[in-house]
């Protein structure tokens, strides 16, 4: 936009993040001092394309190339916040797209094993974390839905797509004590659901109302379903 260009990228961001920062994350109460810390490092505006760099601190999901997208900034946030993270985490994330939710991860766990099942994501994505110098993010290019096992137990999984119903071989992956969010629903409406692990048992409770792109694979849609 030609009326800003007299300031200089780097300020229009930064005044983008702050922007964010107020209303979108603390007024919808996101409190946790270390997400939003994460939320502030981390140049969202590196993860879209150059299309759309302009509207990357936007309240809203972005285009990401293959039909998927990069998440609403509070949904990141949210869903980060949910699973208390605790700096010598391990952290397994299904669905890495841009790469950005792996990179907020990155910044509060110590390692994030993140699976991309669509082989040109993953390689972008990875070039870019390397690029950014997130050195704990690691990419894997296959069917996330199966999980990782030889690298279980995870202390946290995030799973960035819309499962049909919890991928049973992620439940089985979790650490003691481990906790995972996962949405869950049809392919217009998902629900969150926060999956705590204690002991033999499962502790599932339901959170806010989302929209994500679908889990494809072996325990999750067979095929992308028809919008
Ligand atoms: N976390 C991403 C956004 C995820 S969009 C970001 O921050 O940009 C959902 C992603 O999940 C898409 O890239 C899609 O290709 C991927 N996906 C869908 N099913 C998958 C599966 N079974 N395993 C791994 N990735 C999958």
């Amino acid at each position: 936009m030609l009326w800003r260009s007299h300031m200089p990228e780097r300020e229009e961001f930064a005044l983008q993040i702050s922007n964010m920062l107020e209303a979108q994350l603390r007024r919808r109460g996101i409190t946790d001092a270390v997400v939003l810390a994460a939320m502030e490092s981390v140049p969202r505006h590196e993860f879209v394309s150059e299309e759309f760099r302009a509207r990357a601190y936007d309240d809203v999901p972005l285009p990401i190339g293959d039909g998927q997208t990069i998440s609403q900034p509070y949904i990141v946030a949210a869903m980060t916040a949910a699973l208390r993270l605790r700096p010598g985490d391990r952290v397994l994330e299904i669905g890495t797209g841009s790469g950005y939710q792996a990179a907020i991860l990155s910044r509060i766990a110590k390692e994030v094993f993140s699976v991309e099942r669509r082989p040109e994501l993953a390689l972008s994505a990875s070039a870019r974390l390397e690029r950014l110098g997130y050195g704990n993010v690691h990419v894997h290019c296959g069917d996330g839905t199966l999980g990782m096992p030889d690298l279980a137990p995870f202390d946290a999984i995030l799973v960035a797509a819309a499962a049909p119903a919890i991928p049973q071989p992620l439940l089985a992956q979790l650490a003691e004590g481990g906790r995972m969010i996962v949405p869950v629903g049809d392919a217009e409406h998902q629900e969150l659901q926060l999956i705590e692990k204690r002991g033999k048992s499962f502790r599932n409770t339901a959170l806010e109302g989302c929209r994500f792109v679908p889990l494809v694979g072996y325990h999750g849609w067979q095929d992308p379903p028809s919008r």
